[in-house]
């Protein structure tokens, strides 16, 4: 099958990699300059610091000096490893810069001869069924190209479009708000009282970035208040922005900047809602988290969230290319529809929000275990559970060094 893959990041790499293998004929239309999607490190920021309306987009939400918050043995695809047998170096640190995770995959790209394949400076603009396959709309700097193909694989990263919830007061506030999507440096805090919003992943290592610069530190989030540690403040979400700061009921706090940590949306601006629609960042209906029952040769790779990405990308991967090419025949799109049904109903009683729909977490093993199984892949080994869990509880335990503490577990070697 002639195979679009949208987007030239850890998850498109990933895909046509295993498409080629699988012998089809992938073509990836990637819309930057480079390769490796979000570890493209662009140090420009944009105009709109809060990325909602940004005359030149960037792409990149990468920070200067972030590190991966995973081991690099649990990160890498299976069998291409962090060291000089894969695709980096063995005096790396366990935790490498972003700048070696971009080698890495550019590495990767090299080895396994994938850099032929990516069109660049190419947007797909429009996705859409015609005559039992689909035709690409792309945009190459202006000029429009048209092109066919018999199936797609949507590859287009899910950290670029900020999430800015809507807060009373926003538009008096009168400092400086910023989403962590246009954040490369703390230096430029220096002395200014700044709250952070947000206890994700972002919010917790931006916190520990500012916190030796800044004159005070906000963060919030938290079910409760807790007691003040030195210069940071842990406090719930605040319910108003003042002209001056934040407001908590009865307690109103200062602030220079409020940086917002608050996540990214999904986003697929050349779909048609009729094909896959996004309800409070919620992308349905999808079998498996990766096809519509309707419209099986479209797969979505790189959704599921708090997960160990590239593995879980390459899986994804193997089991819509097995539909494909037709070793893992699916169900009858009603079978499918009903399945979804169930299992999405399961999750909203037992409260997850729909916005949290494609999080994984805990859940993300038995996600895995069951795409493999379904398409005759083997089984996540039982150390990949043990290290994502050591590494899970080390950040927990030490945010501010987890990446220079020394971890147990390591993966058996392959090959
Ligand atoms: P991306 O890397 O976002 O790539 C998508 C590509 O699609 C981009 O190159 C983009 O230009 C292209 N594209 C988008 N739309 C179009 C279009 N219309 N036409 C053509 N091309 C298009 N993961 C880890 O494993 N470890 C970490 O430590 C880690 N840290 C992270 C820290 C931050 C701050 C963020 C934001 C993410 C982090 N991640 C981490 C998650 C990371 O995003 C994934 O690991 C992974 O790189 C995502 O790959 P992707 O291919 O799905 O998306």
């Amino acid at each position: 099958m002639r195979v679009a893959v949208i987007g030239a990041g850890a998850a498109g790499l990933a895909t046509a990699r295993v498409l080629r293998d699988a012998g089809h004929q992938p073509h990836i239309f990637e819309q930057g300059v480079r390769l490796g999607g979000i570890w493209a490190y662009e140090p420009r920021v944009e105009d709109d610091l809060l990325g909602l309306n940004p005359k030149k987009p960037v792409y990149s939400s990468i920070y200067d000096n972030l590190r991966t918050n995973l081991p690099s043995d649990l990160m890498a695809y299976p069998d291409y490893p962090f060291d000089e047998r894969g695709g980096g170096q063995s005096d790396w640190p366990r935790y490498p810069h972003h700048s070696h995770v971009l080698t890495y995959l550019e590495n990767f790209a090299r080895d396994f001869n994938l850099e032929s394949l990516v069109s660049f400076a190419a947007r797909v603009t429009s996705v859409v069924p015609n005559d039992g396959g689909w035709q690409l709309e792309v945009d190459r700097q202006g000029a429009v190209e048209v092109y066919d193909f018999d199936a797609v694989a949507v590859c287009n990263g899910h950290f670029s479009r900020p999430r800015v919830p809507e807060i009373p007061g926003a538009d008096q506030y009168s400092g400086m708000q910023l989403h962590s999507h246009n954040y490369r440096r703390p230096e430029i805090f220096a002395g200014k009282r700044v709250a952070v919003l947000g206890t994700g992943a972002s919010g917790a290592d931006i916190v520990q970035e500012l916190k030796p610069h800044v004159t005070s530190l906000l963060w919030c989030g938290f079910s409760e208040a807790n007691a003040p540690r030195g210069r940071l403040r842990q406090l719930p979400l605040p319910n108003e922005l003042t002209a001056t700061g934040l407001s908590f009921g009865s307690d109103s706090i200062a602030a220079d900047v409020i940086l917002y940590c608050t996540g990214y949306l999904y986003d697929f601006p050349f779909l048609d809602a009729a094909l896959v629609d996004v309800q409070d960042n919620h992308v349905a209906p999808l079998y498996r988290d990766i096809l519509p029952p309707d419209w099986p040769t479209l797969g979505l790779i790189g959704l599921p969230f708090l997960v160990v990405p590239f593995p879980l990308y390459e899986m994804q991967a193997k089991w819509f290319v097995a539909t494909l090419s037709g070793r893992l025949r699916l169900p009858p799109p009603a079978t499918m529809r009903a399945e979804i049904e169930v299992e999405t109903n399961a999750l909203l009683r037992d409260g997850v929000a729909p916005r949290h729909l494609h999080r994984l977490g805990a859940r993300q093993d038995d996600y895995y275990n069951r795409l493999a199984r379904e398409c005759g892949e083997p089984d996540l080994i039982p150390e990949f559970g043990e290290l994502a869990r050591a590494a899970q509880a080390s950040r927990q335990r030490n945010p501010a060094g987890f990446r220079d503490e020394r971890l147990a577990i390591t993966l058996p070697r392959r090959g």
